[in-house]
């Protein structure tokens, strides 16, 4: 199967859905999303690992599937056990089903249709799907998935999930010294989707760092949005903490330096 055919034809289908495009950050999620992810019937049992973030993919994945796994795990618990996708909280099936929250939506992801019945598990009655069109949706469903999200993550019950997962440190920490590893929270530079990737908000500092998993650095900002992280913290002020109490100085020979008049 010629997996580079494929990334570009939906590269194409997605440049025309969406004017406003980072060619860099499009084929690097792309290229992520193709050379990570095996169609739903190859490769639901993809291990994630916490530890080895940046070893690249081998060769025989598909040794890793064990059979029994892909039967009874919606694609939604699997989606969210992807290496690289621990910032994505499980979506309630409710809220997909309401076509209120989707509106809009099927004009940004090709094969909206079937991407969405993939998501909620629905059973295709048409069984023809060549494999290049299994990828086709299976690709197109990780989009539709990740923009749902980034929606979902701004209601009560998205935000409680979140919480669970910021309890869990499932975001990282702030690399900063006086942050002490101050858990982070996800978030977007920008709403417009192939804008940006996702970064780490910390709450301590204020500030945005890259996400160390490179997995995770790859993901869509928009997945998360640059409301995320402020709305949780006003839902949950209890979790916003106090500002560093130090600030680094730099020092030479013990002299602080002296600022250029
Ligand atoms: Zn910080």
């Amino acid at each position: 199967m010629d997996r580079k055919r494929i990334k570009d034809v939906l590269e194409k289908h997605l440049e025309r859905s969406s004017p406003s495009t980072s060619r860099g950050v499009v084929s690097k999620e792309r290229e992520r999303l193709a050379a990570g992810k095996l169609p739903a019937s190859l490769g639901k049992a993809e291990k994630v690992s916490d530890g080895e973030e940046f070893e690249t993919d081998s060769e025989d994945e598909d040794s890793d599937i064990s059979g029994s796994e892909s039967e009874g795990t919606s694609w939604i618990s699997w989606f969210c056990t992807l290496r690289g996708n621990e910032f994505f909280c499980e979506i309630d099936d409710d809220y997909i089903q309401d076509d209120f929250n989707l509106c809009g939506l099927s004009m940004q992801v090709p094969y909206y249709d079937y991407a969405l019945d993939l998501i909620l598990d629905i059973e295709s009655s048409d069984d023809t799907y060549t494999e290049e069109r299994k990828e086709f949706i299976e690709l197109s469903a990780e989009i539709l998935y990740g923009l749902i999200h980034a929606r979902y993550i701004l209601t009560s019950k998205g935000l409680a999930a979140m919480l669970e997962k910021f309890k869990n440190r499932d975001f990282g920490g702030c690399p900063r010294v006086y942050c002490c590893g101050q858990p982070c929270l996800p978030a977007g530079q920008s709403d417009v989707p192939r804008s940006s990737t996702v970064k780490i908000y910390c709450p301590k500092c204020e500030e945005l760092n890259y996400p160390i998993s490179m997995y995770q650095g790859s993901i869509d900002g928009s997945y998360f949005g640059t409301t995320f992280p402020h709305l949780f913290l006003m839902t949950y002020p209890h979790l916003k903490p106090q500002k560093p109490p130090q600030q680094y100085t730099p020092r030479v020979f013990g002299f602080k330096h002296h600022k250029p008049s």
